[in-house]
This record gives C-alpha cells, sequence and structure tokens, in this order.
C-alpha cells in the first residue's frame, strides 16, 4: 500500500510538473507546421528483424533532402522515399533526417537483429502407441489440413472434412499421426479433433453404391461409406484420381462406370492389402474445377462442367467471383504516403466488375466496401455462387531481407494445378498492357489459391512498397487499366480454353 501511495504521489509530481511542458510544447506545435516525415514501415521505434536488412518506407514533404544514417536517400516527387538498411547482429539505430528550408525533422529507431539459430525450439519427441493401437477421433471442422510432417509449415496431404473419422498411432508435439494405409502417415493438429477412445485394430469403413449423375452445371459421383473416411484427390492429365483410405471393401470394385456429363470414364479398384479404394476419373473435357464433401456418409466428388463460351463474346453468361484483398482491419500493404492496399484492391475489383458486367458476366464480389469479410468466407461466397473463376486482386509488399528496387512488378499465384494457365495468362495480358516488369508466376499455398473450385487466382498488380509502381497504383487512369488488362486476360483464358 505504501509503495502504491508513494508511487501515486511520485506521478503527480511528474504530471504537474510536465504541464508547464506541455504548454510549451503546444505553443512549439503552433508555430510550426506538424512533422512532414512519416515512416509507414518500420511501425515502431523498436522493432526486432531476423533478416540481414530491413526497409525503411516513408514521405516527406516534397522537395525535401533526406539521410537515413547519413547516407543520401532519393526523395520522389511525391515525397515517398524507400531504403534499404543492412543491419548487423544485436542493436542497430538508424537516424532519419529530412531537411527543407532550414528546417530538419529527425527520427530514431532501434531495430533488434535477431540471429535465427537463437528462435530454434527444441524438438518434441515422436509418442508411439502400441503396436496395433490406434486412438479413434473425428475431425471438428472442414478443410483442417493433413500434413506431410508435424509442422505448420509443412506440405498440405490434402484437407478433411467435419466428422471425418481418423485412426491416430502416434503423437509428437501439437499434432498427431494418423495412419492413411499401413504405408502411408500424415500429420494432423491435436486441436483440430476429438478423440473418442483407444481401440485394438485398425477400423476400416466400407463402400458401396457409386452413382455418377449431373445437374446444368456439375457432374457428380457419390458413393456410400459406412463412416466418413479421409481421402485426396490429385489432378492427373486425363483428370482426377481419387483415394480414399481405411477402406475394408468397396462394392464398386474393378467396375468401369461410362460417360455422363464432364466424366468419360470412371474406374473403381480397391486394394485390400492398402485399405486404399481408388478412383480413376477420366474426363472428357479440361478441368474447370472439383471440390469433394461429405452429405452423412455419402462422399461427393462434384466436378465442374465445361462452360459453354462464345467465341464473339467470350464472358456471355459466366459467373466470375472477385475478391478485394484485406479489408476492413487488415490494410494489407501500406505506401510510403500513407495510402492502404486495400483501398486500392476495391477499387480495381470494382472497375473490373463494371467491364467484366459490361461484356455479359455475372459478378460476385466478396467484398464491396471495407468491410472486414472474414478470409474462410471468401471462397466460399465464390463456391455458393457457382462461380467459374475466383480472381484475388492484390498490390505487393515484400519481407525484411528484400530489396524493393530489385524485386518488383506483376505477379499472379495458383496453387492446383488446373490454375496454371489461368494465372499465366493473366500475368501475360497485365504486363504487356500496363508495361510493368514481369514478377513472376508462381505456386504459393493461400487461402484464396487453395481452392478447387473455382478456379482461382491471386494477382499482384504492382508493388505498394516500389516508389515507381505505387505512383502508378495512385492513378486512376493506370487503375483502369489494370482492370481492362484483368478483363482481357479472363477473357484470352477462355479462348485459349476454346481452341485447345
Ligand atoms: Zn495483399
Amino acid at each position: 500500500m505504501y509503495l502504491i501511495n508513494n508511487f501515486l504521489m511520485k506521478d503527480y509530481g511528474v504530471i504537474l510538473k510536465n504541464t508547464c511542458f506541455f504548454v510549451l510544447l503546444l505553443a512549439c506545435l503552433c508555430m510550426h507546421p506538424a512533422q512532414a516525415l512519416q515512416i509507414v514501415y518500420p511501425k515502431t521505434l523498436n522493432t526486432q528483424v531476423c533478416a540481414a536488412s530491413t526497409f525503411f518506407i516513408g514521405s516527406t514533404e516534397p522537395g525535401s533532402s533526406l539521410k537515413i544514417n547519413d547516407k543520401d536517400v532519393k526523395v520522389y516527387d511525391n515525397g515517398s522515399f524507400v531504403e534499404v538498411v543492412p543491419l548487423s547482429d544485436g542493436d542497430n539505430t538508424v537516424k532519419i533526417e529530412s531537411s527543407k528550408d532550414n528546417k530538419t525533422d529527425t527520427l530514431s529507431y532501434i531495430i533488434k537483429r535477431i540471429p535465427k539459430s537463437s528462435l530454434v525450439v527444441p524438438e518434441p519427441v515422436t509418442e508411439e502407441f502400441a503396436p496395433e493401437q490406434y486412438i479413434y477421433a473425428s475431425v471438428i471442422k472442414d478443410n483442417t489440413p493433413l500434413r506431410a510432417q508435424p509442422d505448420e509449415n509443412a506440405k498440405r496431404i490434402t484437407h478433411l472434412n467435419h466428422n471425418t473419422i481418423l485412426m491416430l498411432n502416434g503423437k509428437k508435439g501439437a499434432y498427431y499421426r494418423v495412419s492413411l494405409s499401413p504405408a502411408v502417415n500424415a500429420w494432423v493438429r491435436a486441436d483440430s479433433i476429438v478423440n473418442y477412445s483407444t481401440i485394438n485394430g485398425k477400423m476400416l469403413a466400407s463402400a458401396s453404391n457409386v452413382v455418377v449423375s449431373e445437374d446444368k452445371l456439375y457432374t457428380y459421383v457419390k458413393t456410400d461409406l459406412s463412416f466418413p473416411s479421409p481421402y485426396r484427390i490429385v489432378e492427373t492429365d486425363t483428370g482426377l484420381t481419387m483415394e480414399l483410405y481405411n477402406i475394408k471393401e468397396n462394392t464398386a470394385d474393378s467396375q468401369l462406370f461410362n460417360s455422363s456429363g464432364a466424366v468419360k470414364t470412371l474406374a473403381v479398384n480397391t486394394v485390400c492389402a492398402d485399405s486404399q479404394s481408388t478412383y480413376y476419373v477420366e474426363l472428357n473435357q479440361k478441368l474447370w474445377g472439383y471440390i469433394a464433401y461429405y452429405e452423412g456418409n455419402t462422399l461427393v466428388l462434384k466436378i465442374r462442367k465445361a462452360p459453354d463460351i462464345d467465341e464473339k463474346s467470350p464472358l456471355k453468361g459466366l459467373i466470375i467471383a472477385l475478391d478485394a484483398g484485406h479489408g476492413g482491419d487488415d490494410a494489407g500493404a501500406i505506401g510510403p504516403t500513407g495510402v492502404k492496399e486495400k483501398d486500392i484492391n476495391l477499387d480495381v475489383s470494382k472497375r473490373l466488375k463494371k467491364l467484366l458486367e459490361k461484356d455479359g458476366a455475372d459478378v460476385v464480389l466478396t467484398r464491396d466496401d471495407d468491410s472486414g469479410e472474414p478470409l474462410y468466407e471468401r471462397p466460399k461466397k465464390a463456391q455458393d455462387n457457382d462461380a467459374l473463376f475466383m480472381i484475388s486482386i492484390h498490390a505487393n509488399a515484400l519481407a525484411d531481407g528484400a530489396d524493393p528496387y530489385k524485386k518488383h512488378g506483376t505477379s499472379a499465384f495458383y496453387y492446383n494445378r488446373e490454375s496454371i494457365e489461368l494465372a499465366k495468362t493473366i500475368r501475360d495480358t497485365l504486363t504487356s498492357q500496363l508495361g510493368t516488369k514481369d514478377d513472376g508466376v508462381g505456386m504459393y499455398s493461400l487461402v484464396m489459391t487453395r481452392p478447387t473450385m473455382p478456379l482461382s487466382v491471386l494477382v499482384e498488380i504492382a508493388y505498394m512498397i516500389h516508389p515507381d509502381e505505387y505512383k502508378l497504383l495512385l492513378d486512376e487512369n493506370f487503375r483502369q487499366k489494370a482492370a481492362e488488362a484483368l478483363k482481357k486476360g479472363i477473357e484470352a483464358y477462355l479462348l485459349k480454353m476454346l481452341q485447345d
């Protein structure tokens, strides 16, 4: 109590003394304009970084001269600057001075570089269950990743549906090991399942009643199971292969199903020794998206039928989902003068929507204002609306350690093989129409690229943290051109599919 009172008294003393200081400070602020020097990155005066360099992104009054640690830094005509600053291990003091008309603004940052090795956490040991002993568990939410290793960055083998029954045969850290077949294991996070009980011997499902059917937009392959088991779908040159795990029998074993909708042939095969039932789905068309899910104990493989494309107006009648990246509390990247990526993305999306609708397409926007539409809801919205494509629109930034003057331009990302060509075509059209540098097409595991339906591509129009590209992104003529190029890219893809 004494300590608290003493502290409070001391504190009041400080406040009283400081009142005079604040009055003086306010008087100073009134005489001089607000500080023109603004740093948008790093976000705080004290920051920790692992990389060998960081960059300073910000703006000052146009026409100012700028020094970072006494080195002259170029200030662009809108006041923007971006500078890479090399870092040594430990504390690095970075002093930024902006001067104009005998007035100097100064900011000082402490960037602590932590050597990567100090971040290594000791690896947990694997807890092996007794031979033939399994924990019988159930998945608690849709889209639960099953990974190749017990690590959140490890490759995703497949995604599990809610209520899928798993056979667990080991544990390591926050992960359980899942037995898919006698030879194949994968890993699932312990917090994404509920454990039922320990059993001796593996519980295997029976599959029966395989049916192929179709409606206007999709072809369905449906299989009844005794309980939902894990499965994996692989894209092949001729269609899809679906591996269904922990299966003791499939009454459609060795059967060949003939053409229906998108499916040319379906062959079902069960090899008892590895308790796996494999579905070889040969398509009579290209892959236009697919998805699998459980309806109760029925596994449904839903395949998108090829759209009717009118050569003269290819967009007519198609449903396209556009996703303006970020939104709400998530600003995305922030440009040197403080403009937020989320606002650029939304503007381009709205422009593209108008252009696509003018040419007869129906457009679904995952967000049409600054509401922070949850990330996982976005692909769902596209799927629920039967969209054929989902294009996520972004403007890029880099992590510490990179050089924004070397790596910049336009890029496009995909995750599934079926979307590679769409990503390439959009990148090609954007770079040729906008004159931006080709920053590549890459496979990247993201919420907006992972969906297998619709065909999903994430495009980075240009960089928010490259001063010249940032200036372009702020120009509405450029944003209109970007929207036109995106429309042309989608059209070019449709026409290409018509020719192949
Ligand atoms: Zn983004």
